[in-house]
């Protein structure tokens, strides 16, 4: 029996006033803990496309990491980091935004991707949108194709898919 959204719900463990007051953390933990609930979050973040169809996954910093790695493989695409600043060895670009909680610098190699190489950009969770519209503007400084932004969650009342208007966008969660 395939697994749903709803048995991936269940298990994600709400932490609350972490990591300061007022934030409901959304806790994967036990979701990752879980073969077939990891399984089945990288099975319904991949869905509708097929090998062949995306040639590199990129996952946001950090546990953006864990779902388009998987994606990537199932794709038979590759995996591209976009990392907090400071951390990427090579030449980068840099771009700055405000974070549910305080704010942050994400950065990527200047030759992550090809030009033109069509691109599935993954992270855990929408929040604001700030993370994923820097990590966008940086996709889109290296020329890359964005076919599509993926979320395993969504915090649809604050609004962050308003800030990604100019893509597809797609949550597996809703909240
Ligand atoms: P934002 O830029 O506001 O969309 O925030 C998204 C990023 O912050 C994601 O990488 C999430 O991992 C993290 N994040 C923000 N809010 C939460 C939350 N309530 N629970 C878990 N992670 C969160």
């Amino acid at each position: 029996m395939s697994v749903t959204a709803e048995d991936i719900s269940n298990a994600i463990r709400d932490v609350p006033d972490f990591p300061k007051p007022g934030i409901l953390f959304k806790d994967i933990s036990p979701v990752l803990a879980d073969p077939a609930l990891l399984a089945g979050c990288i099975d319904l973040l991949a869905e509708g496309f097929k090998p062949g169809d995306i040639d590199q996954v990129v996952g946001i910093d950090a546990r953006g990491f864990i779902f388009a790695t998987g994606v990537a493989l199932k794709l038979n695409a590759g995996f591209v980091p976009v990392r907090k600043k400071g951390k990427l060895p090579f030449k980068t670009y840099e771009e700055s935004y405000d974070l549910e909680y305080g704010t942050n610098t994400v950065a990527v190699h200047v030759d992550a991707v090809k030009p033109g190489d069509r691109v599935l950009l993954i992270d855990d969770l929408l929040a604001t949108g700030g993370t994923a519209v820097a990590a966008a503007k940086l996709l889109q400084k290296i020329d890359a194709d964005i076919r599509e932004i993926r979320f395993l969650i969504e915090l649809s009342f604050l609004k962050g898919s308003d800030r990604l208007s100019g893509f597809p966008v797609k949550s597996i969660l809703s909240y």
